[in-house]
């Protein structure tokens, strides 16, 4: 458990104007009210807020988070009064703790689909109102499944696992904190399906016994390749969790033969234009892999991650993926929305931006929830958009619009405005008249033709897919 001092540290690290008398008060104030506690583990109960508090300090997040986290189970528990924590904490973190303990009684997975809707609802709204909310509920979900293993009751692993999965997980995605949502997801395949896991896990350790050098080699030559046309990149090497390397097998995307099949390359260089350069300099030098190239800088994904992936027969021969990004781009990566934190709210205490690209979604799904005729309806439609990939496509003015997959004219007339969807009669796609039901490709240029006789058509539910369009 990490000590009063070293926490104070951890977080002046970041945060110079730390005041660590405050910081130091949630510590103790935890620590004695949780002392009566302990976890499955049998460990005291304050190692678990503690570690909920490093896990946010490690994602550099503000103060405010920092101390939410210490004090996140003590109302939750009994172990203290709301009023209390308003009282020596402020307003900010007591709403914070509200938030939480809210998000806390929520039982996601277990109750009727007509609960489950509601309780599905509840959540957005307590997110949309101060994402830190969300942030803190992610870390102290993350520990509690990397403590999951100590619970003796196998239904209750079980239920913790599948909402992960289906909650948790998606919604880490969703704000960009891919690596919390690669653990999120790695641990409940252990749960749930602790063979396979292990069997990868076996597999990985062999080849990394046997090609201790490949990974360094593969670097050493990427770096350098890239150093003589003049750019100069930091080259990292992730293996990718026993989790994603099941899924690509599953979907037969992936053998494993070697180490480097399931290394994940980083190009990290100082500029835009050096990205586009890098690639260009390793797709001179190696033969690539067709339909693997993806620029996310100038289509980012809905979460804000930008970069761009290619792969290529590299050095030895081998198959490698390679992701090229600014060291901006990779802290968005890295971080996702906590990162976004680091650049505009680290020196005040403006609550997180909610505005935005990156937030579309919640405030989205929000729309729906407004017009929704009932929970089950909403939950159908919010789950089908959280979970589906996406299809861009593009006005005939250019605007990009994000639809999920399988999305329809239709969808995007909705999307663009209610009024242009109530008037759509027709559509041409990429300049060719086709059918209302088509559905859409990446890349595709949509243009709705209107009449203002036309009302909506009921036979359109049938092959819309999004919330907006059938509402
Ligand atoms: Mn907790």
């Amino acid at each position: 458990m990490i000590r009063h001092d070293d926490l104070i540290n951890k977080v002046r690290s970041y945060e110079p104007n730390l005041d660590p008398m405050v910081l130091g008060a949630a510590y103790t104030f935890s620590m004695s009210r949780h002392s009566a506690q302990r976890r499955a583990s049998g460990a005291p109960y304050f190692s678990h807020p503690a570690e909920v508090a490093v896990i946010l300090a490690d994602l550099r997040l503000d103060v405010a988070s920092i101390i939410t986290a210490l004090l996140h189970d003590t109302v939750e528990d009994g172990v203290a009064e709301l009023h209390e924590i308003e009282s020596q904490f402020g307003p900010i973190v007591a709403k914070l703790v509200d938030g939480v303990t809210k998000l806390g009684k929520l039982e996601l997975g277990r109750d009727t689909t007509f609960q489950q809707a509601e309780n599905f609802r509840k959540l957005l709204l307590a997110i949309s109102e101060d994402i830190r909310v969300l942030l803190v509920k992610l870390a102290d979900r993350l520990h509690n499944m990397r403590t999951l293993h100590y619970i003796t009751n196998s239904e209750k692993r079980l239920r913790i696992a599948r909402e992960t999965l289906d909650i948790y997980a998606p919604l880490a995605e969703r704000i960009g904190m891919e690596e919390m949502k690669d653990e999120l997801e790695d641990l409940t395949f252990a749960e749930l399906q602790s063979e396979a896991r292990g069997s990868i896990v076996r597999r990985l350790d062999s080849l990394r016994n046997t090609d201790a050098t490949v990974i360094p080699t593969v670097i050493n030559e990427l770096a350098e390749t890239l150093q003589k046309s003049g750019v100069k990149a930091n080259i990292m090497g992730r293996e990718k969790t026993p989790y994603s390397i099941w899924r690509k097998m599953a979907r037969q995307e992936v053998a494993f033969e070697q180490i480097a099949d399931v290394v994940a390359f980083r190009a990290v260089v100082p500029s835009e234009d050096d990205c586009y350069r890098a690639l260009g300099i390793v797709h001179r030098a190696y033969p690539t892999v067709p339909g693997r190239i993806k620029d996310y800088i100038s289509i980012p994904k809905s979460n804000g991650y930008r970069s761009l992936h290619t792969t290529v027969i590299g050095p030895g021969k081998r198959r490698i993926e390679v992701q090229i990004r600014t060291s901006g781009m990779d802290e968005v990566a890295e971080y996702g929305v906590a990162a976004h934190w680091i650049y505009n709210t680290a020196h005040n205490d403006a609550p997180p931006q909610q505005e935005g690209f990156r937030f579309r979604w919640l405030r989205e799904l929000l729309e729906i929830l407004e017009n929704a005729s009932g929970p089950e309806e909403f939950l159908e439609h919010t789950k089908l958009e959280m979970y589906r990939d996406q299809v861009f496509c593009f006005t005939p003015k250019g605007d990009l619009i994000a639809l999920p997959d399988g999305a329809t004219p239709v969808d995007f007339a909705y999307s663009v405005h209610s009024e242009v969807g109530d008037h759509c009669v027709g559509v041409k796609i990429n300049g060719r008249v086709a059918p209302l039901k088509t559905r859409l490709q990446n890349g595709d240029q949509v243009e709705i033709l209107r009449s203002s006789g036309q009302t909506p058509d009921p036979n359109w539910e049938h092959f819309v897919v999004t919330g907006k369009a059938r509402t």
